[in-house]
């Protein structure tokens, strides 16, 4: 609106200027033609001779007659110096040639409103002096004209620094409040205030700004959330390590040292422990390869191998892998794998991983006679693999948390050694293919675990 109001005054004051100067122009135009008249002719053709503006004649002394076609003076007018009632043929064609005349003489001819013609006649004296004094008025005038001009630009340009002025001042006060309101907000924002919240009802450009700050400071403070988190999570991880680090190394230690040290002497025990030890060292190594994986795929640099494969092939080829060892378990198998080829971009070694975690996951914590049950099928925009059992299922309180790392239930924590850190991991690779995976919350067909993963093509 500013803009618009600023750029109608400039624009009137222009014209104003041009309309100014253009009168000034004209005046100065009716000042160097002493015969100039706008409307001269105008009045000739209705004969209304009484009108003609002569001034200017009678300024240099002169008169005005008009002639008809018997060459009758019908009219005369301004300071008649020598009275003629009228011409003879000769005289009107000499007229404008009369070089010895005292008299400089201007004739034109122009049709009356009786369409008949007439001669209009300007006599002014001849006279040297009066020239110099043309001249001079001339030259004056130009002057004048000058002047006239210079002056409309100097008011032009006074009246253009008011209006700039006049409409930075308006601009400045409607700018100001927002602008202090933002510059507090900023202020109290590096100083630490989260809760600021700017509010302004005003100018939408600033009304804009102001939400966008507030939505700014909201993102901020949820960034800052999220890194105590994250900073929180880290520490419990480190915590999570060390426990499960020192609890076979603890026992390593005790063991070896009552071998070296003959406190235990039985060959049977001997082994025993030796075996024992063995297999705290396997834990520790699972453990640290798992924790090398999951920080691995944390790493920005971390990147996908992908290539276009037919998914049905692989998911094929995972379940005749671990075909024997699931019915070694006594488990029953579902599975619903179409035999088409169906074709899909992923990194084959990360994807068979994912899976295998949650097919191992159902061999390791369910007892014998589940019924797992593997699926895979194809969406418009991507493929969904199902792998459920219905054995004891997940504990309510693990589920929200289940695919942070180091949760896991009782049983991975006593017997099986679980470290609570495959699930993590197979959620990682599923999030760097820009997938999806969760927990169905319910029963889903009669299965008490299933995990969904949507990988898109
Ligand atoms: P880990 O198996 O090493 O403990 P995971 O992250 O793979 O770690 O699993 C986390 C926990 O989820 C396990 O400890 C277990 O209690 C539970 N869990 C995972 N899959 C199943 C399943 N199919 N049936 C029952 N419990 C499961």
């Amino acid at each position: 609106m500013n803009y618009i109001l600023f750029s109608f005054v400039t624009f009137v004051l222009m014209m104003s200027v041009i309309i100014l100067g253009f009168i000034q122009v004209i005046n100065y135009l009716k000042t160097i033609d002493p015969e100039y008249n706008g409307d001269k002719a105008e009045v000739l053709e209705k004969g209304e001779f009484e009108k003609l503006d002569i001034r200017l004649i009678e300024d240099l002394n002169g008169w005005i007659e008009i002639v008809d076609e018997n060459n009758q003076v019908i009219f005369t007018k301004g300071n008649v110096i020598e009275k003629k009632e009228r011409y003879t043929e000769e005289e009107v064609k000499a007229l404008t040639f009369n070089a010895r005349s005292q008299y400089s003489i201007d004739t034109s001819t122009f049709k009356g409103k009786d369409n008949k013609e007439y001669v209009y006649i300007v006599k002014t004296p001849k006279d040297d002096e009066d020239s110099d004094e043309d001249d001079e008025k001339l030259e004056e005038n130009i002057v004048d004209l000058g002047k006239g001009i210079g002056r409309y630009i100097l008011v032009f340009i006074i009246l253009f620094v008011i209006n700039v002025l006049f409409f930075s001042f308006l601009m400045m006060r409607k700018i100001k409040k927002p602008l202090e309101k933002i510059k507090t907000g900023m202020k109290e924002i590096s100083e630490g205030n989260e809760e600021i919240y700017l509010e302004y009802k005003g100018e939408k450009e600033f009304a804009d700004i102001c939400s966008s700050f507030n939505s700014m400071v909201k993102k901020l403070n949820e960034a800052e959330e999220e890194k105590k988190k994250l900073e929180e999570s880290k520490q419990k991880m480190l915590a999570d390590i060390s426990h499960d680090l020192k609890t076979p190394i603890t026992t390593i230690q005790g063991y070896s040292e009552a071998i070296s040290q003959g406190v235990i002497t039985s060959p049977q025990e001997v082994n025993k422990y030796l075996n024992v030890i063995y297999q705290k060292s396997n834990n520790i190594t699972e453990l640290i390869d798992l924790l090398f994986q999951y920080v691995k795929m944390n790493h920005p640099d971390f990147k996908l191998n992908k290539e276009n494969n037919d998914i049905s092939e692989f998911m094929r080829e995972i379940i005749a892998e671990y075909y024997e060892e699931i019915e070694d378990k006594g488990f029953l198998i579902e599975f619903e794998i179409p035999e088409e080829s169906m074709y899909c971009i992923f990194d084959k070694t990360q994807l068979k991983r994912a899976v295998s975690n949650l097919i191992s996951n159902a061999i390791k914590y369910n007892d014998q006679g589940t019924t797992m049950r593997i699926e895979l099928s194809e969406s418009e925009h991507g493929h969904r693999i199902y792998v459920g059992d219905n054995g004891i299922g997940i504990p309510d309180e693990l589920k929200e948390a289940i695919f942070n790392p180091f949760v896991r239930g009782d049983e991975a924590r006593s017997s099986t050694g679980g470290t609570g850190l495959g699930l993590s991991i197979t959620k990682q690779i599923i999030d760097k293919h820009n997938g999806t995976i969760y927990l169905v919350d319910d029963k889903c067909k009669g299965f008490k675990t299933v995990f969904k993963i949507w990988i898109p093509k």
